[in-house]
């Protein structure tokens, strides 16, 4: 048996917004509690809260979040998307993101009084 997480009108949380066509972030409003929905804080629609949906890792569902607002800011910087774009050169791109990202741990350990 799975386990089912119990999601409250007067509590923050992601849910699926029907204007958005997919999860964001929900804050409770007064007046809309009583009709057992949240305000989308995306585009304030409101949506009612689906009782017993299946559990999901708000850890995960924030990462997905970031992962579809990044894409459409590339969408709108580039042009194009990944799936249409067959010309970058990725795997220099991933050494060199790797290589950022090394920067970025020493960076953070010095910031953590670390050597
Ligand atoms: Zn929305």
């Amino acid at each position: 048996m799975s386990k089912k997480s119990v999601y409250k009108a007067t509590e923050q949380g992601w849910q699926y917004c029907s204007y958005c066509k997919q999860d964001t972030w929900h804050t409770p409003k007064l007046g809309l509690v009583a009709s057992n929905k949240r305000l989308c804080t995306r585009c304030n629609t409101s949506n009612e809260l689906k009782q017993n949906k299946e559990m999901k890792d708000p850890v995960v569902q924030q990462v997905i979040h970031k992962f579809q607002n990044r894409s459409e800011v590339g969408i709108k910087k580039y042009g194009t998307t990944l799936h249409e774009n067959n010309t970058d050169d990725f795997l220099n791109h991933l050494q060199e993101e790797l290589m950022d990202a090394i920067l970025y741990i020493q960076k953070l350990k010095n910031l953590n009084g670390g050597l």
